[in-house]
């Protein structure tokens, strides 16, 4: 599992280096502290820029740790190429900009510095995968995906986490390392045990987790920024996940079982609609239209009452048959429809 741990901001040499040293004992990967800062609004702490620099370089070179900052534009990506920084990450406000993202990669095209791509705000996985890809095309080889939530709709975190988004990340690029931020998903310190764990349980490679030396002093992000006692907690009281090798044989079994069952449904679902098609053909000789009220409502009834026998959720049921009866009657309507001529 890989850890990147650190600071939302380095404020100070003293708070970064405190930090550091706290986090190496962890057994952290990768040192994070944003230099450059993206704020919401303007007239808060934007960050101490290059001065940071040359405190991440002693942090690199003294206490032997990895070093990764936040890049938004080709100035910043240049500075911590120049000044040998392990990563880079590409944060959510710019993922979601491909002139920038464009201009980041070939800013950093060839070199084999380690990109972490956080996901961008709106729930959109083209511009994550597009982002994602732009660097591969400046042939940038070591890429990280961080999943940092979206926001959309109000719940009890800062962001949504949306997990289907970065597990369909994660299905259709297996090459790509993904991680989870809990930090910037929960907003507040009491929830990122919960996202971390859920992550970490549904096969995720690793974590990015805000810590502070003394978050109640932190100038970005202090609600939800970890002591590194918390941190230290967290990562122990992580699932063991079993790996593939390892996998548990009544696991195996009950997966075979599964895909025999979804081959019967899936046999079931042709066989349904080869019998629909043939209806189809009655219902163009008798000038009848392909969606027939009363037969719908029938089948419906028929149906639920089979879902309650089945102890089956009534309104999952409803909805998966809505599903298969249109497709049905679009089926129907394309022989229905058809010209004899
Ligand atoms: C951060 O990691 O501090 C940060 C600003 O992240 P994001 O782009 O996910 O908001
Ligand atoms: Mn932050």
């Amino acid at each position: 599992m890989l850890l990147v741990c650190g600071p939302c901001s380095a404020e100070s040499f003293e708070q970064v280096y405190q930090t550091a040293t706290a986090v190496k004992d962890v057994g952290v990967d990768y040192f994070r502290a944003g230099l450059w800062k993206p704020r919401t609004r303007p007239n808060g702490f934007e960050g101490v820029g290059e001065r940071g620099v040359y405190w991440m370089k002693q942090i690199q070179q003294e206490l032997n740790l990895k070093i990764c900052t936040e890049v938004a534009n080709p100035y910043m990506a240049e500075t911590c190429l120049k000044n040998n920084f392990n990563a880079v990450w590409i944060g959510a406000r710019t993922t979601q900009n491909p002139f920038v993202v464009e201009d980041i990669a070939s800013c950093l095209d060839g070199s084999d510095v380690v990109v972490m791509v956080k996901n961008p705000l709106n729930p959109d996985i083209k511009l994550w995968l597009g982002a994602i890809e732009r660097f591969e095309k400046h042939s940038i080889t070591n890429i990280i995906a961080i999943h940092r939530g979206f926001s959309l709709t109000y719940n009890k975190y800062r962001q949504s986490p949306l997990w289907r988004i970065p597990l369909e990340l994660k299905r259709r690029r297996h090459d790509i390392p993904v991680l989870c931020d809990p930090s910037h998903i929960a907003g507040h310190t009491d929830y990122v045990k919960e996202i971390a764990t859920t992550a970490i349980s549904t096969g995720f490679d690793g974590l990015m987790i805000e810590t502070h030396i003394k978050p109640s002093d932190a100038l970005t992000d202090s609600m939800q920024q970890l002591t590194v006692n918390q941190l230290k907690s967290l990562i122990q009281s992580l699932p063991q996940v079993i790996s593939e090798s390892k996998e548990d044989a009544r696991l195996n079994s009950l997966r075979n079982q599964i895909d025999d069952i979804d081959n019967s449904i899936i046999t079931a679902l042709s066989e349904r609609m080869s019998v629909s098609r043939e209806i189809a053909k009655i219902k163009k000789q008798h000038n009848l239209a392909a969606f027939q009220s009363n037969r719908w409502e029938k089948v419906l009834t028929n149906i639920l009452k089979e879902a309650a026998v089945n102890h089956l959720d009534i309104n999952f049921v409803k909805e998966l048959y809505e599903i298969i009866h249109q497709e049905s009657i679009k089926e129907q309507n394309l022989i229905i429809n058809k010209s004899n001529i």
